[in-house]
């Protein structure tokens, strides 16, 4: 059985080692992308069970990378969970539009990061790998 895995995306280093940190911790297995390609090229070739997307990244953003990964049969199934500083309704109405399955307006508190994560994945599996 093969570690439950999470593709981060998100290009803000400090951000980035934060929920690293916390998703290891807890025992899931960390992917990351710090831009659009990088995050689409990850999606296909991992299949991560999840994947935290930051909106604003460098290359393609974040909506459309979830509008892309959405419409693919390959990889429509991997939930999207959007971390956006966009708090508005607006912009979670857009991540509701590209298909996102979750949104989380930054900042975020690690400990929900986590929730949600298990909320769509539950608690990481046993296992290396
Ligand atoms: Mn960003």
């Amino acid at each position: 059985m093969t570690a439950s895995t999470v593709l981060l995306v998100e290009d803000n280093e400090d951000h980035w080692t934060i929920y690293r940190v916390l998703l290891e911790y807890v025992g899931y297995q960390v992917l990351l992308a710090g831009e659009g390609y990088e995050a689409l090229r990850k999606a296909r070739e991992e299949k991560p069970h999840i994947i935290l997307m930051d909106i604003s990244i460098p290359g393609i953003d974040g909506w459309e990378v979830t509008r892309i990964l959405k419409a693919d049969p390959d990889t429509a199934s991997i939930p999207i969970v959007a971390l956006t500083a966009h708090a508005s309704e607006a912009a979670r109405k857009r991540c509701e539009e590209v298909g996102c399955d979750g949104y989380l307006a930054k900042p975020v508190e690690p400990r929900r990061v986590l929730a949600e994560v298990e909320r769509f994945i539950g608690m990481p599996t046993a296992g290396g790998g």
